[in-house]
């Protein structure tokens, strides 16, 4: 049987953080291990330049920053395709025939771009390449015939704008794309773990991450200095764990299920500090980063083993693109020369 295709990427806009460990890499690291999918993943350059493209060095420092950590996680070489977006050219020329696909009332709509154009401040001067970044999500996604794509819950109306496209691509030329489905994480905290100031989603463009290679000092510091209930003034006052970040936190990231419900509810109660909280917090955090950590030394000492690693995943990654494209332009009847 033909094992099911998963793609996931990340764009290297900096470090990976906890929310993409809960929301995405997690999961990655489980479906790879489990050898019953084949599995792409990618550090999405082309997209992060739609939103700086006046400062490529951020997003070419970044490519092997993601690399690191994605490797440091426990993405596997041998059992991943782990690639760079740019090299792989198809992808560019899947979006140029998809583009015209989707209207610009549609794009303008979708809630996630709606957002981020809000978050960035952009307006009117917004990059036309970051508008229209679903339509290229939808070429990096079809290129490899991925039926499944785990992703954090921000991710999913561009998903459903992927799926619009896959249909009217279909529609209009032919079965020739296939649907793909993406997966999101079982608890809230882990869909859109929010950032240390409560408020967003952690997120790289927002600054308030704890990165996955923060040392554990600037993880103690962050975790002391983060947000919780408000009203929870004294130990004994009865503290809500509800929109309460230390507890979300707690939440998708506790193996311990049963210690976790004992302090929510001991929280709930009153007689529970924010300390203490925060204390075991960060113990549930170091148990998480300590080996990610020991890893990210190993490739942060052999960097050129990292290059090696992305060059031979663009080959792979090549290889099978290459084969939709070649199907795309036949279905089009645009593959003159044949
Ligand atoms: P940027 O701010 O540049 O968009 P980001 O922090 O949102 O960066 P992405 O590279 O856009 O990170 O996201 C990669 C993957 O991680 C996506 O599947 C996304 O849904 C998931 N993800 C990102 N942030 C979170 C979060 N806070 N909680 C859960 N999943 C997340
Ligand atoms: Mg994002």
């Amino acid at each position: 049987m033909n094992k099911k295709i998963v793609l996931t990427g990340d764009r290297p806009t900096g470090k990976l953080h906890l929310g993409h460990y809960v929301g995405s890499l997690k999961n990655r690291v489980k479906m790879q291990d489990s050898n019953e999918y084949e599995m792409f993943v990618f550090i999405a350059d082309t997209q992060a330049l739609t939103d700086n493209a006046k400062n490529p060095k951020k997003i070419i420092d970044n490519v092997l920053e993601v690399a690191i950590d994605s490797l440091s996680v426990g993405i596997d070489p041998n059992k991943t395709t782990y690639f760079i977006q740019s090299d792989v050219p198809q992808l560019t020329e899947l979006n140029m025939y998809y583009l015209n696909l989707v209207n610009l009332g549609r794009l303008k709509r979708n809630p996630t771009i709606k957002e981020e154009i809000k978050q960035r401040g952009f307006g009117l001067s917004i990059p036309v390449g970051f508008l229209t970044y679903p339509i290229s999500q939808a070429a990096d996604i079809t290129a490899f015939d991925a039926n499944l794509v785990p992703v954090g819950e921000d991710q999913i109306p561009i998903l459903e704008q992927v799926c619009e496209i896959v249909n009217t691509f279909n529609k209009t030329y032919g079965e020739t794309l296939v649907m793909p489905e993406y997966i999101v994480p079982n608890t809230k905290g882990a869909r859109r773990l929010p950032g240390t100031d409560g408020k967003q989603k952690m997120s790289k463009s927002a600054g308030n991450c704890i990165y996955l290679s923060d040392d554990p000092e600037t993880v103690r510091k962050k975790v002391m200095s983060m947000y919780t209930d408000p009203n929870h003034i004294k130990v004994e006052d009865p503290g809500k764990t509800e929109n309460n970040p230390v507890f979300i936190y707690l939440d998708a990231l506790c193996k311990d299920r049963k210690k976790y419900e004992e302090l929510k509810q001991h929280y709930e109660q009153g007689g529970l500090g924010d300390v203490t909280v925060k204390k075991y917090l960060i113990e549930v955090i170091e148990e998480i980063l300590t080996p990610i950590r020991e890893k990210r030394k190993y490739y942060e000492e052999h960097k050129e083993e990292v290059y090696e690693i992305l060059k031979k995943g663009g080959e792979k990654a090549r290889e099978k693109a290459s084969k939709t494209l070649k199907r795309v332009k036949e279905n089009m009847g645009i593959n003159y020369f044949e």
